[in-house]
């Protein structure tokens, strides 16, 4: 059967405002990375992460990059982060020859389990890095007493939760440092982009520096020190405000859209696991992933191939770090066994403000179809 229309993984979700605000700048010819909409987006945008500051960046492994740096990470230092996260969190270590140390993550949520944490500590650790999978919060009061307790650093990779909070505080807020991405499929988009936030003018003032080139304010073309241009343009910072101002109506749709899932997987009682949420968590869902159960008839895989084949568009969870060739040697928790069968498991369903409730449905119910199509062969295979 040919597909009728494909249903995307993600679609950004640009408006009239968008728009205005992008040729308003276009017009006004700061299109380069000076300019009002970098000024007002960084405002904006401390507000939204509850944070003193925010410094704009071309995307969200630059803003890693200089979040690490603002903390003056370097050689030798070992970084706990989780095992299962996107490549950037612990490629921006090795930028710095950081050491990457991997922990796994708690069944449920499929977040960073704060034990593992704990059990991955050493003298040489000088951060941990709280990631927020798929938009939902990590145990972050756990994460904050660990790193109090060791007196080491909590920076957050916000990259995926744009306005979620814990206990009433917004992601962003809880880290030394945090960072977030502004990548095509995130939730707020600049198209590329990201920032760095934190309340520590210090740390606010070295990543401003070191994104300029670490230019000197007062002496042009002298540097003392080698910096990065790491800067976003005005153009893409217009698109971000407008996306800040829409914030409200962006979440509501996505937690609309989560809501529509959790129901027709529930009424439809299929062999998978939606994502847990830690108590105190208010999620904004980036992300609506599911992972198979261990006695699925179809593989992940399969499935994703079969739902690709009616046109709906699907995403693997990543691959858990230490797999990888430059981490197959870096420490981790007992091998982090759970990662590996989260991540092995774990597929992201189609999630973006332009689904309805029947493209919802319609999703589910090919889930459904594949499920039980498999295991209907399986038993005539079997006799
Ligand atoms: C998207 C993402 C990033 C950064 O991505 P860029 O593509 O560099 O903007 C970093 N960490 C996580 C967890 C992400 O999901």
């Amino acid at each position: 059967m040919k597909a009728v229309r494909s249903i995307h993984v993600s679609e950004p979700d640009l408006s009239d405002l968008e728009r205005s605000y992008v040729l308003d700048a276009f017009d006004s010819t700061w299109i380069s990375s000076t300019g009002d909409y970098v000024r007002d987006f960084e405002r904006e945008f401390a507000k939204l992460s509850g944070t003193e500051f925010a410094i704009s960046c071309c995307n969200g492994t630059a803003a890693l990059h200089l979040a690490y740096l603002g903390l003056g990470l370097g050689p030798g230092d070992e970084v706990i982060l989780p095992d299962l996260t996107y490549v950037a969190t612990a490629n921006a270590l090795l930028y710095l020859g950081a050491k990457p140390v991997f922990a796994d993550c708690d069944a449920g949520t499929w977040n960073v389990c704060p034990d593992s944490v704990r059990r991955m500590m050493t003298p040489q650790t000088r951060a941990i890095v709280a990631v927020h999978f798929l938009g939902t919060p990590c145990d972050l009061a756990a994460l904050r007493t660990i790193a109090d307790d060791c007196g080491v650093a909590l920076i957050e990779d916000a990259a995926e939760a744009h306005g979620s909070s814990f206990d009433g505080r917004r992601v962003g807020s809880w880290g030394t440092v945090s960072t977030f991405s502004f990548y095509g499929n995130k939730t707020i988009t600049t198209g590329e982009g990201g920032m760095v936030c934190t309340s520590d003018p210090a740390i606010a003032e070295r990543v401003r520096t070191l994104r300029g080139q670490a230019a000197l304010v007062d002496r042009p073309y002298w540097f003392d020190e080698v910096g990065y241009n790491y800067r976003l343009t005005n153009l893409a910072c217009a698109i971000g405000l407008a996306q800040v101002e829409r914030f409200e109506e962006l979440k509501a749709k996505r937690i609309r859209v989560r809501g529509w899932y959790e129901r027709a997987i529930r009424d439809a009682e299929l062999p998978l696991a939606l994502q847990d949420a830690p108590v105190g968590a208010d999620v904004v869902p980036w992300m609506v992933g599911v992972v198979l159960s261990a006695d699925s008839p179809v593989g992940r895989d399969e499935l994703m191939r079969r739902l690709a084949s009616e046109g709906i568009e699907t995403r693997p969870f990543f691959h858990p770090l230490h797999a990888l060739p430059m981490y197959r040697r870096a420490k981790t928790d007992g091998g982090c066994p759970m990662s590996a069968q989260v991540g092995a498991r774990g597929l992201m369903l189609p999630t973006h403000t332009k689904l309805s409730e029947s493209d919802v449905r319609q999703i589910v119910e090919c889930v459904g179809r594949q499920v039980r199509d498999r295991a209907a062969a399986t038993m005539t295979a079997g006799g």
